[in-house]
């Protein structure tokens, strides 16, 4: 496992154009539920995976995925690991949507890479959750 997140964490960095973080990111899973109290207490929102301050919480649910699946999602939030390292957490929408859209983009890229297709872009949705359409 470590040694996939070290590779997946190389990329992420490349992608990004930032240097490899020396320290790992901590990787730990949970049940879907502990996800949801976190990130959609209200709604019933089917969250996959969260990365706060160096710690990426992955649903259980993500090991009952196919494993392209699940490492995709991996890279998605290494990607928000390494925004954390290099500094850049943007706290307005704008930023965060921008965040967002880097991390969509290697992880839809790493699909295609890996034969997934699944059809239009993706959006899993976490954005939606910390900003609405109307508080830009
Ligand atoms: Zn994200």
């Amino acid at each position: 496992m470590n040694e996939k997140i070290a590779m997946l964490l190389t990329l992420a960095s490349q992608f990004l154009s930032q240097p490899v973080p020396h320290e790992m990111p901590t990787v730990d899973y949970v049940p879907q539920k502990v996800l949801q109290q976190k990130l959609c207490p209200q709604k019933n929102c089917k969250i996959e995976a969260v990365h706060e301050s160096g710690t990426i919480l992955l649903s259980n649910t993500t090991l009952e995925k196919d494993e392209v699946i699940h490492d995709s999602i991996l890279l998605h939030e290494l990607v928000h690991y390494v925004q954390h390292k290099s500094g850049k957490i943007l706290n307005t929408c704008a930023g965060q949507r921008e965040m967002e859209d880097q991390a969509y983009a290697l992880q839809e890229w790493y699909l295609n890479d890996n034969g997934v297709y699944l059809g239009g872009p993706i959006r899993f949705g976490a954005t939606e959750l910390i900003c609405s359409e109307s508080s830009n």
